[in-house]
């Protein structure tokens, strides 16, 4: 014990740190911290060795600790130490509070008390923050692992949570033209002197201006790469994405933003999920079950693993009015199914599925269910936990954020045992000449330099939504739906394809006799009113209902009753042009 009780009589106390502190201003209290780096007694070449590295840390820290070996709550002394000074500064900060105490007595310390009263959060990136939690549980463990069982009980784990955000609260009123001013691109005279009445929000949203103005902030004012730097532009984008990935979990009541990954979209994710988990779960013989209303990137993925692995893709089948036939669940539904992968909103019909349910169905036969958000996130309140879904997969632009972002949300065992499919930088715990092992999830799922400036505008798509409230631009797109579906459907000749409004969201998909859907678009285009056509990548889908494709009109946050009059008179004069010059 005697040179670790001298390391320790070595090290600064507490108090004294705390003395410092009050007397600095915040950027000498920041180059105080490195100081403290900079005194700490350093490891020899041959004590920095791979057994004692610390993991989870974004640079190297070993951390030893040596217990009295008399007592039956030893006295522990820890010796700590990085390769990078500011690290060394928090390892000091540490060994001041914990090491020479007893067990139990380390057990019982409030840490948090400590970071908070040195105002930590400034100084540390959230990449930092969880490098200090990995050593803090280092710490405790080694602590738990001495200390007497009957003088301990043992808490909730610390959590050294110092990034946190408050969100907005919800407007209590709609005020639809309100909202719509925050839409620079909607509120623009066209050449044509006509304003757009954009009914393509399925494919992707509109940005209002505050998510415009955040990526203009990010690129006017603190660029840089993510992770990486500990100069104040790194260290403010770090914070910055750390904000969006909390403000994301809580959007979908996730129960932490480890559970976050920021990936490029929906599509990218979903494959990344069906080879990363389905390649070391779903064997020869197994089943995997989707639904024929799959958009592609649900579908083309199982599809492909299915025929990788020697799987059978099966099918829910499908009500005529385009819901899912729960009464014929069970047919497919088996023993033998690994995963069920369903969309929570059709992209084509508007349907809504009902995932509590089919989760716990899918648990029940030992399957795993993951949902393809794309179109139900951004248009129904979402909560992970109580659906009890495994994993939920969306994209940002369709949730008035930029493109280029999406963001994979997983249970924290279904993360674990999912492997990237996606090599590189950031997402390794460490690399050597032969092997490589994997970084903890999230960043296991983040190889390379990630979407930044989208995922912090994603970040401030989120706080809008929900400055908004969902569940208020919900109800008011349900009731543009109703009202533009009683009214198309007077149109002689037009079809409108998938279930009764109350079960489905603002999507509608039609036809009209003898009018091609491309045709129709581009004269709805003549009237600005602007609609998708054709299969909507779910060609499956289109087959089933037997026609090529149809014209889509989705609905948003942002769109009016006067949208829906000028598409129902648009349609109107399309058909009437198109059916007279025949
Ligand atoms: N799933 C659904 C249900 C969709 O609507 C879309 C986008 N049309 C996707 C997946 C694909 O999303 P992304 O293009 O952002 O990858």
């Amino acid at each position: 014990m005697a040179d670790l009780a001298t390391y320790t009589q070595m090290l600064i106390t507490t108090e004294e740190i705390f003395e410092e502190f009050e007397d600095l201003d915040t950027r000498d209290q920041s180059q105080y911290l490195l100081e403290l780096g900079y005194d700490l007694p350093r490891f020899a070449l041959e004590e920095q060795r791979e057994c004692d590295l610390v993991h989870g840390c974004q640079s190297q820290v070993w951390l030893t600790a040596r217990a009295e070996e008399t007592s039956s709550d030893p006295v522990i002394e820890f010796r700590a130490d990085s390769d990078a000074e500011i690290v060394r500064g928090l390892i000091t900060v540490l060994l001041a509070s914990y090491s020479g105490k007893t067990a139990s007595e380390i057990l019982r310390l409030p840490i948090i008390d400590v970071f908070t009263r040195l105002q930590l959060k400034q100084y540390i990136s959230p990449q930092r923050h969880n490098g200090l939690q990995g050593m803090v549980d280092r710490i405790r463990e080694i602590a738990r692992r001495h200390a007497p069982c009957t003088a301990y009980t043992e808490p909730s784990p610390v959590q050294v949570q110092l990034h946190t955000d408050t969100v907005a609260q919800p407007a209590t009123v709609y005020d639809t033209l309100a909202v719509r001013r925050h839409f620079p691109v909607l509120n623009q005279l066209l050449d044509d002197g006509l304003t757009p009445v954009f009914l393509d929000s399925g494919a992707s949203a509109q940005k209002p201006q505050v998510v415009i103005d955040k990526e203009r902030e990010v690129e006017e004012q603190y660029f840089a790469n993510a992770y990486r730097g500990r100069y104040r532009f790194g260290a403010r984008i770090d914070e910055e994405l750390e904000n969006a990935r909390q403000k994301i979990a809580t959007f979908i009541s996730a129960e932490s933003s480890r559970q976050i990954a920021f990936t490029s979209g929906t599509t990218a994710t979903i494959n990344a999920v069906a080879f990363g988990w389905g390649n070391a779960h779903v064997e020869e013989g197994d089943e995997i079950l989707i639904t024929e209303m799959e958009h592609h990137a649900n579908f083309v993925p199982w599809q492909q693993l299915a025929l990788q692995r020697n799987a059978t893709l099966r099918f829910i089948p499908m009500t005529n009015d385009g819901r899912l036939d729960m009464n014929r669940l069970d047919d497919v539904l088996t023993k033998k199914t690994k995963v069920l992968s369903v969309c929570g909103m059709s992209n084509v019909l508007g349907t809504v599925n009902p995932i509590t349910e089919l989760a716990a169905r899918a648990h029940d036969v030992g399957a795993i269910i993951v949902v393809d958000g794309a179109q139900s996130v951004p248009h129904q309140v979402t909560n992970v936990v109580a659906d009890d879904v495994d994993f939920l997969i969306f994209s940002g632009h369709k949730l008035y954020g930029p493109t280029g972002v999406g963001i994979l949300y997983g249970k924290a065992d279904r993360l674990e045992e999912t492997d990237p499919i996606l090599f590189g930088g950031h997402m390794i715990d460490r690399v050597y000449r032969d092997h490589s092992t994997w970084a903890a999830p999230p960043a296991r799922f983040e190889a390379g330099t990630l979407p930044i400036v989208q995922a912090i505008g994603l970040g401030a798509a989120v706080d809008w939504v929900t400055g908004i409230g969902l569940a208020s631009i919900h109800e008011h797109e349900q009731r543009l739906l109703q009202t533009a579906t009683e009214q198309l459907q007077r149109i002689p000749g037009l079809t409108i394809f998938g279930p009764s409004v109350d079960r489905k969201g603002a999507i509608i998909s039609f036809r009209i006799d003898d009018v091609h859907p491309e045709d129709l678009a581009i004269m709805l285009d003549r009237r600005a009113v602007l609609t998708r056509h054709g299969h909507h990548c779910a060609m499956p889908l289109h087959d089933l209902l037997g026609v090529s494709g149809t014209t889509r009109a989705s609905f948003a946050a942002y769109n009016t009753k006067d949208d829906v009059t000028a598409l129902v008179s648009a349609v109107e004069y399309a058909c009437d042009e198109l059916k007279r010059r025949r």
